[in-house]
């Protein structure tokens, strides 16, 4: 029994949360606290509860093991890491050799996020870490990742295309702000946690909070809120609306638009059209609420927005996000006290990027053409949404094989029978998870990885970097990502190509900092921090924000792209533009007609991306997935909360029970995804949520899928699913 200070190894999405780990007497972790002098360590998420049952799960995978079973079984039986890696060289390098190295590819996935993982297997050039260049060396250019489906629209490409700089390198900054608007997130289940306990000191010392979203999140219960309803995937109207308020009472930073922008006229020209009458009839929000809205953002003394995937997830979704940028700058409330800001490059802790690795080619790379800006921002990553057209149609070449690290594509990505086909078609695949996936079933090697607790790394905050210590040994035989693919490389030739060990990652991860190893053995938690430059607002006026160190900012035109000019150089729209998804009461009213309900998706944030689905604790609270309706929709159905319904879309139809609240629109329903895996409850296994979605809806800039404004219909289960019937020979014949 004892107690030691780390960091927590449950997920990869948080830079990792610091923790005070208690053990057991067997020196098993037992429980997690936070702990405040880290440098994000004032609270923990629930998840964190759960850390004993997730670490020593019985659901985990804990040695290699190859397929035995037909495909889509999970028959399979144990084998050694020898034999495992054997297999995959051997596969691998029969394929390059009979196909083309570019008929091999790796799909990376959440559960593969881990610091060193991101930085060392970045692919060259990206400005996302969210795919890896283990393939490269090899000569193949696919390498898939989930920036596909995945913030890469709201972290890379709206700000690159209209600021020139990534979502990380700019803050909100909610401590000094009067006014936030909680735009398309929930920062209540976000992980880390920490933005909602900003959120709430903020409501306490009188911030106004807004929260815009089809859903009465807990945002709306601070003091001092409120909730716009909005009308799923019309947030770019809204945005355009205001900024046509803005423009029209002549409230905008004139100056700024003097100087420092491109593409204002036209951009007044085309929001002429979003006028808050129009607006009004887009959005459902009121045209008062419309003016007192644009009106509260300008007179703020400091506004600023958190947002995510809800303005993501709709056909113009890269546009949505960059109208509410465009909105921010015009109201004067970019890079200002309480405002929208950027962070000091100063005070970034160096990391190296010389080990990252070059794509072998874009000639050969998946959807270089289809979504170029896309691949342009993503180091030539290939676009994942176009896999399946690949392995099953050959288009525009076959890939025959692939390792799926981290991630399920059946429960992830629209239409999982198209994936299933895809899957089943391959020559070869291996899955890398910490338990069996839907995917495994079709895989030949499954490998065990291990949580972070089991690996040593390190921590990465921005200005700071931590030492990840390893807390325990591998579960049996499992083995960190990062290992796997090091070993991997090894294998196929080019092991140098990447830190084989701690002490070469270490040493490379520090080399441009001026810390040396030791430093970092002996600093206090073992944290070093980086400088600490003091703030300076309105960077583009003093050079601050180009490489250069001239003033403007980092696109083409060194300025504030209103109208980008790296959309208009791709045929897309350099303005902003709103475009109603293609399947919704005003797109599609023959489709409303049979399916009357908006339908929106996302993930089940209780269960970290289906990780904790055969987890008890997680079981008990969650016993099967529920389909949020409003009391009003579930009154026409005759439909009460805990009833059994079936959800349909023109693509399928999936059976959930009925969560009736009050905290969603009338006529907006959202179901979890994250079912359709092998482990949990039936209810669970049965409710793959994109048997509803579409593959053929998406943004044609970020290729992201349509998964917040589909149509549905739900209806009461009238009886409940008893299974195969089994003639009762005590009956005799009751034909
Ligand atoms: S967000 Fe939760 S699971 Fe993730 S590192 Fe922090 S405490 Fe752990």
């Amino acid at each position: 029994m004892g107690k030691k200070y780390g960091v927590c190894g449950l997920c990869f999405h948080s830079p990792g949360c610091g923790v005070t780990i208690s053990f057991d007497e067997e020196n098993r972790i037992d429980r997690l606290e936070p702990d405040p002098d880290a440098p994000l360590g004032r609270i923990l998420c629930p998840i964190a509860d759960s850390v004993r049952e997730v670490v020593y799960s019985d659901k985990r995978l804990k040695h290699p093991l190859k397929r035995v079973g037909p495909k889509g079984t999970h028959e399979f039986e144990q084998i050694s890491w020898d034999e495992a890696f054997e297999t995959i060289v051997d596969q691998l390098n029969e394929l390059r050799e009979k196909y083309g190295p570019e008929t091999v590819g790796i799909y990376a996935g959440t559960g593969s996020y881990e610091r060193s993982f991101k930085d060392i297997y970045q692919l060259k050039g990206s400005e996302i870490y969210l795919a890896s260049s283990v393939l490269f060396p090899f000569g193949s250019p696919n390498t898939f990742g989930v920036g596909a489906p995945c913030y890469t629209s709201l972290g890379v490409l709206a700000p690159k295309l209209t600021m020139g700089c990534r979502h990380i390198d700019m803050f909100s900054d909610v401590d000094n702000a009067d006014l936030i608007l909680v735009w398309g997130t929930d920062p209540s289940t976000s992980t880390p946690p920490e933005m909602f306990e900003r959120l709430k000191t903020a409501s306490e010392e009188g911030a106004e909070i807004i929260v815009i979203d089809p859903r009465k999140t807990m945002a709306t219960e601070l003091e001092g809120s409120e909730w716009i309803k909005i009308r799923p995937g019309t947030d770019g109207a809204l945005a355009l609306g205001l900024a046509h308020i803005l423009i029209r009472d002549n409230l905008y930073d004139e100056e700024f638009v003097e100087e420092w922008t491109v593409g204002f006229d036209d951009f007044s020209e085309y929001v002429k059209d979003f006028f808050p009458e129009q607006v009004s009839r887009i959005t459902g929000i009121s045209e008062s609420k419309i003016e007192v809205l644009a009106e509260s953002i300008v007179d703020a003394e400091g506004a600023t927005y958190l947002m995510y995937t809800g303005l993501e997830y709709t056909k113009s979704g890269v546009q949505n996000i960059r109208a509410v940028m465009v909105l921010w700058a015009l109201a004067g409330q970019l890079d200002v006290e309480g405002g929208r800001c950027f962070l000091r490059r100063e005070n970034s802790f160096p990391l190296p990027r010389s080990k990252q690795i070059e794509t072998p080619g874009l000639d050969k790379s998946i959807g270089k053409d289809k979504f170029p800006v896309y691949s342009r921002f993503c180091g030539g990553e290939p676009h994942a949404s176009l896999l399946p057209k690949s392995i099953i149609d050959g288009d525009p070449y076959k890939i025959r094989s692939l390792i799926v690290l981290g991630a399920s594509l059946l429960t992830s990505w629209p239409n999982p029978r198209v994936w299933r086909k895809a899957l089943c078609e391959l020559d070869f695949m291996v899955s890398i998870d910490l338990q069996l996936t839907a995917d495994a079933a079709y895989a030949d090697i499954v490998l065990p990885s291990t949580t972070g607790f089991e690996q040593e790394s390190y921590c990465y905050y921005g200005n700071a970097l931590r030492l990840r210590e390893k807390i325990i040994d591998p579960v049996e035989e499992s083995m960190p990502p990062y290992d796997i693919l090091a070993e991997l490389a090894k294998r196929l030739g080019y092991g140098d190509l990447y830190p084989q060990n701690k002490a070469e990652l270490l040493d490379y991860i520090l080399s441009e900092s001026g810390y040396t190893v030791e430093d970092l053995m002996k600093a206090e938690r073992h944290v070093l921090r980086g400088p600490r430059a003091e703030m300076v607002y309105r960077k583009w006026e003093t050079g601050l924000l180009r490489a250069d160190g001239q003033p403007g900012f980092e696109t083409p035109s060194c300025k504030f792209e209103i109208k980008s000019n790296i959309l208009e150089e791709y045929g897309y729209s350099g303005i902003p533009r709103y475009e109603e998804s293609d399947e919704t009461p005003i797109s599609n009213p023959e489709v409303f007609k049979k399916y009357p309900l908006v339908f929106g998706t996302g993930p089940f944030k209780p269960d970290m991306k289906s990780c904790l689905r055969a987890i008890p604790s997680f079981i008990e609270k969650y016993p099967y997935p529920v389909v949020e309706m409003n009391e009003s929709d579930a009154e026409d159905r005759g439909v009460k909360r805990g009833d059994l319904v079936s959800i349909r879309t023109a693509r399928g139809a999936v059976r959930m029970r009925a969560f009736v609240t009050d905290k969603i629109m009338k006529g907006f329903v959202y179901a979890p995804v994250g079912g359709g895996g092998p482990l949990g409850p039936d209810e669970w296994k049965e409710a793959n949520v994109n048997l509803l979605t579409d593959l053929e809806q998406f943004d044609e800039i970020s290729g992201f899928p349509v998964y917040k404004t589909l149509l549905c219909q739900i209806t009461k289960k009238k009886r409940k699913r008893k299974g195969i019937a089994v003639q009762d020979p005590s009956l005799g014949c009751v034909g």
